[in-house]
């Protein structure tokens, strides 16, 4: 496996204080401005956004999870079936700015999940979408508000995004198979 560092750790800290300030540049009233993660990577982002926002305004903005998993069933790309699992989302949705937080998107499949599990839970003023990295593919009409990185991957690349949450030091690794 040929390990490619697509963003070492001192990268991936300087775009994600960029994400934050990009986030407050189009969210003035933080009163009504809430982070969702998905759950694995991108609920740890979201907790790094949260606290990045706080350092820079004081302000606590409240941030949830959602657990969303993607089952490739068959692994044929247009089987994959995003089923939604625990949620935590101690505050209301109702009328509030929503910034969705994931590390790497897709084929959109997962965000487009996560987006129905939110209205279902309430019914948000509006919906934005940060990711850190976006691989392209996309296979829904969804294009996010805030982005990381763009990578274009070749055939059989993947692309790994540590974390120090996940015991490891942060790094966006691309594997070559
Ligand atoms: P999508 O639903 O857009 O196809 O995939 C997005 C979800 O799957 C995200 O939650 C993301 O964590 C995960 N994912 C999809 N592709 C990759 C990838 O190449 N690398 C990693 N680390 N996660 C991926
Ligand atoms: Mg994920």
């Amino acid at each position: 496996v040929q390990k490619i560092v697509a963003m070492p750790t001192l990268e991936v800290h300087r775009t994600l204080n960029l994400l934050a300030d990009a986030i407050l540049e189009k969210n003035v009233d933080l009163s009504s401005l809430a982070l969702v993660g998905i759950r694995t990577g991108g609920a740890f982002l979201a907790q790094r956004l949260g606290e990045m926002i706080q350092i820079r305004t004081s302000v606590a903005v409240p941030v949830g999870i959602l657990d969303i998993t993607l089952y490739r069933d068959d692994w044929t790309r247009i089987s994959h079936k995003p089923q939604v699992g625990k949620t935590e989302l101690d505050f209301s949705l109702d009328d509030i700015d929503v910034v969705l937080v994931d590390d790497v998107l897709f084929t959109g499949r997962t965000v487009r999940a996560a987006m129905d599990a939110l209205t279902d839970f309430g019914r948000p003023r509006r919906i934005e979408l940060a990711v850190l990295v976006d691989r392209g593919g996309r296979e829904l009409p969804i294009c996010p508000d805030f982005v990381g990185r763009t990578l274009a991957l070749v055939g059989g690349q993947r692309v790994n995004v540590y974390l120090t949450e996940m015991g490891r030091t942060d790094e966006v690794v691309i594997e070559t198979a």
